[in-house]
């Protein structure tokens, strides 16, 4: 008889304690329970692994977990032995006798779970092994890594078009947190699943509060974090290794207990410092983007952006690792539009992701650094979501902290009108400079001294200037084309003009003079 979804919460109280599963774990379990293909888009955090583990425990036979990462495949297996359930993995760092003995276990079907990396479970050996057990269904842990569009290409997992060739009467059920419409059909395509239930959960965190701040001193106002969160665990991304080690000496100069954490680092040290962070022998991490997947430390009560992230797939991830205990826990971005320029040059080089998605993902995490618009609704409707709050009462915007220019009509006007007196054939560090009155050559040069706009906005600032150029491009009021990123006034920016439309402007504190 096919177990059913009371059977699920009866092994989810017997064996993990817990009293009901979250809204879309129960659709999720549902249908691994019915047989049939699936993919689960949750966010970091959202409980993904209970979806395959629960029926794993209800259902006969052995489920199969494909994992991407040696360390997060045991932290799972342990986690779950602990909670008395049979599972196992194999990999490279166990010994031949080992392997053998829990062979021999799964052969008796004592094993419930077994995780494996894609590449060992594509060997010949490994295939002709499953095919002569009963396997219950294949999870795909972090599927989204079948994917090129994605965020963390992984090859050989393309390899797993062959379960469903290999293993007709087996569903296989993907999970990931990256939830991109194109990533998602890739990821169905790939695996070859069929007719598959798409279930995307909702990707708010109620309990994280998002501020986004601009750069003006960034390891102060990184300092000026951690020094509300003391004895707390967070976590401090950095664009580069560089910045990472700089910023992680800094800190622990300051007597707070900081590691850092990034790719140029040995296996060994990188696995210390995550393990003293689990430990809370160290307070925080300093780390790149190579820190993360598979973290599971439910008590980590910040997020530091030093650098803006270059997606807000990413920046979903890496501050989602904030408060997975679901309580409240502070997420603060600092920014520059430097850092836009880093990316696209970083992007430059490296021949793998100069795509324009990569391009128009960056750009859309800038807009949501300068559009001064509740972050919580931003992001879920960047992941397709609606949103109902008029105000979340957890970002900077909907707490008021960031001030909103009375004037923005006005302002708007006056760098709209700038901008069609050079003929909308120039940038926006050109026109900011011009509305700021800069006596640089270039500017007297192209004449642009005599326009009338010139120096309108001297006593805001280049930097205010420059801001508010974004913020307006973002709101659709100028346009920025071609190769030089040239401005022009688009139909809404003309209705502006004529009063006819309102922009957010944020107060933008002057830092340097130009
Ligand atoms: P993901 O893999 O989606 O990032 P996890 O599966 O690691 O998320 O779950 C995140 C946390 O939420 C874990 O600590 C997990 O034990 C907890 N959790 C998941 N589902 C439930 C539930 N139904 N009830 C209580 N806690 C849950
Ligand atoms: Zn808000």
């Amino acid at each position: 008889m096919q177990p059913t979804l009371d059977d699920a919460r009866k092994a989810l109280q017997t064996y993990w304690g817990y009293s009901g599963f979250r809204p879309l774990q129960e659709e999720a379990i549902q249908r691994v329970l019915s047989g049939k293909d699936s993919l689960t888009v949750l966010p970091t955090g959202g409980g993904k692994s209970l979806c395959f583990q629960t029926p794993a425990v209800c259902l006969p036979g052995l489920a199969v977990v494909l994992s991407p990462l040696i360390s997060l495949m045991k932290d799972q297996v342990d986690g779950l032995n602990a909670c008395g359930i049979q599972a196992a993995f194999v990999n490279s760092t166990q010994s031949a006798e080992e392997k053998r003995l829990i062979a021999e276990q799964i052969r008796a079907g004592q094993i419930k779970l077994l995780y494996v990396a894609p590449e060992r479970l594509l060997t010949a050996r490994m295939l002709d092994f499953l095919e002569e057990l009963s396997v219950s269904f294949f999870a795909i842990d972090e599927a989204h890594c079948i994917s090129a569009w994605g965020h963390d290409f992984r090859p050989e997992y393309r390899g797993l078009k062959v379960l469903k060739e290999r293993f007709p009467q087996a569903a296989v059920h993907a999970y990931t947190a990256t939830a991109s419409q194109s990533v998602r059909e890739d990821i169905v395509r790939q695996l070859a699943l069929k007719q598959p239930q798409i279930l995307v959960g909702s990707f708010d965190r109620p309990n994280l509060t998002y501020r986004m701040i601009r750069a003006t001193r960034r390891l102060e106002q990184v300092k000026e974090v951690i020094a509300r969160h003391r004895g707390e665990s967070g976590v401090v991304y950095c664009i580069s290794r560089k910045e990472v080690e700089r910023t992680a000496a800094e800190l622990k100069q300051m007597g707070i207990l900081a590691l850092p954490y990034h790719a140029g680092l040995s296996d060994a040290q990188r696995q210390n410092h995550q393990d003293a962070f689990i430990k809370e022998q160290a307070d925080v991490i300093v780390a790149t983007v190579a820190f993360g997947m598979g973290i599971d430390k439910s008590n980590v009560r910040y997020v530091v952006h030093a650098g803006m992230p270059k997606s807000i797939e990413h920046y979903q991830q890496e501050s989602g690792r904030a408060g997975r205990d679901s309580l409240e826990s502070e997420c603060v971005l600092i920014h520059s539009t430097a850092d836009l320029a880093t990316w696209k040059r970083i992007m430059e080089s490296d021949s793998q992701t100069t795509d324009a998605g990569a391009v128009t993902s960056l750009e859309a995490m800038h807009a949501l650094c300068v559009n001064p618009v509740c972050r919580h609704r931003a992001i879920v409707e960047y992941f397709g979501e609606q949103y109902q709050a008029e105000n979340c009462g957890a970002c900077d915007v909907c707490l008021g902290e960031v001030e909103l220019l009375a004037d923005a009509i006005t302002v708007g006007q006056k760098i709209l009108s700038c901008v069609l007196r050079q003929q909308e054939r120039f940038g926006a560090s050109h026109t900011a400079k011009v509305l700021a009155g800069s006596t640089e050559a270039r500017i007297e040069q192209m004449g642009h001294h005599r326009l009338s706009t010139f120096g309108i906005l001297a006593d805001e600032g280049y930097d205010a200037i420059r801001v508010w150029i974004d913020q307006l491009v973002q709101q659709g009021f100028l346009d920025r084309n071609g190769e030089y990123q040239t401005l022009s006034v688009p139909e809404a920016g003309r209705r502006l003009l004529r009063r006819d439309g309102e922009p957010q402007l944020s107060v933008v504190a002057p830092t340097r003079k130009r």
